[in-house]
């Protein structure tokens, strides 16, 4: 990871090396956080965030959710957003905003803890590599759950609950794989540790819903409305490993991710094994809206 010159914190650009935090920070120690990843392209007409807006409002509804006090307005950290991707002269890169409870408390009960709200901007590139873009990735099934509805939000984006992607992320590593696919605790596909799924069959596309236990991501909302609008059919749908084995196609999406084939579930090849024409769709159109150069969803892209 590539430092950048200036991180913004609580209302002001400090230097990347000054933006630190307590020890006792409540957030350090249970986890008691919102973020978000966001991606800026150089599009044809400049630098834009991709749906900046929208990922704002997710870590305003994350926030809400997991009882964070949510001190701006959604408005104003779009503009901090833009700024600092200025400031540290990027035209494309990751956005990472997050808030979370700061000192002043170390019971479970934040009440008394500073909310400290943080967003830092760096360079990043394929989050599965280059080759998983082209040639899809190797994937299997997690020994660990996706975390359920009855025990936390696996649709808010609050970084305790991250544990169990970074666990599952891992262990899937440690394997030799690329990433881990999640299942929800009724044994039917959630998502991947920060991706979602897309599945096609017979033509048909489909992909979990967030009842199963996946993130409502913004990657999955654009490439399904890009594909619907392209006169694919999506259905959300329960989808279980079985499903995976027989696909003829899986993608994942996601911010990082972007749209990745996937080329094998579990040591079997997803159809022939090499990414297919629905895959390369998804991937075309995507790549192609995010840099203007479709001159799709223009809404959707926000000019620094
Ligand atoms: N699922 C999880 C668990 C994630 O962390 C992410 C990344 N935010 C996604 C799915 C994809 O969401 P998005 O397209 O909004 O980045």
């Amino acid at each position: 990871m590539e430092a950048t010159e200036y991180i913004w914190m609580d209302g002001e650009l400090v230097p990347w090396n000054d933006a630190n935090i307590h020890v006792l920070s409540h957030g350090l120690h249970y986890g008691t956080g919102a973020f978000e990843g966001i991606r800026a392209y150089e599009a044809i007409d400049g630098t834009a965030v991709f749906r900046l807006t929208d990922h704002i409002d997710r870590l305003a509804r994350s926030a809400k959710a997991l009882g964070i006090p949510f001190e701006y307005s959604v408005e104003e950290l779009v503009e901090v957003s833009k700024e600092l991707l200025r400031v540290n002269g990027l035209t494309s890169g990751y956005l990472r905003p997050i808030t979370f409870f700061g000192t002043g408390s170390m019971g479970l009960n934040p009440a008394g803890a500073n909310v400290q709200m943080v967003i830092a901007a760096w360079e990043w590139g394929a989050y599965l590599g280059e080759d998983g873009l082209q040639n899809g990735i190797r994937v299997a099934v997690s020994s660990w759950r996706r975390l359920s509805h009855d025990s936390f939000m696996p649709d808010a984006k609050g970084t305790g609950g991250y544990m169990n992607s970074v666990l599952a992320k891992t262990a899937a590593i440690r394997a030799g794989y690329d990433e881990a696919l999640m299942l929800n605790k009724d044994g039917l596909i959630a998502e991947g540790s920060g991706e979602n799924l897309f599945m096609i069959r017979n033509g048909s596309v489909f992909t979990p819903p967030t009842s199963a236990g996946a993130l409502d991501g913004i990657t999955r909302d654009s490439v399904f409305q890009l594909l619907e609008e392209d006169g694919y059919t999506i259905r959300e749908s329960a989808i279980s490993r079985t499903d995976l084995y027989y696909a003829d196609e899986v993608f994942f999406t996601g911010t990082a991710a972007e749209v990745t084939p996937v080329r094998e579930v579990d040591d079997r090849p997803v159809g022939d094994g090499k990414p297919g024409p629905v895959t390369r769709r998804a991937q075309d159109l995507f790549m192609g809206t995010v840099t203007a150069k479709l001159g799709l969803h223009p809404e959707w892209l926000e000019y620094i």
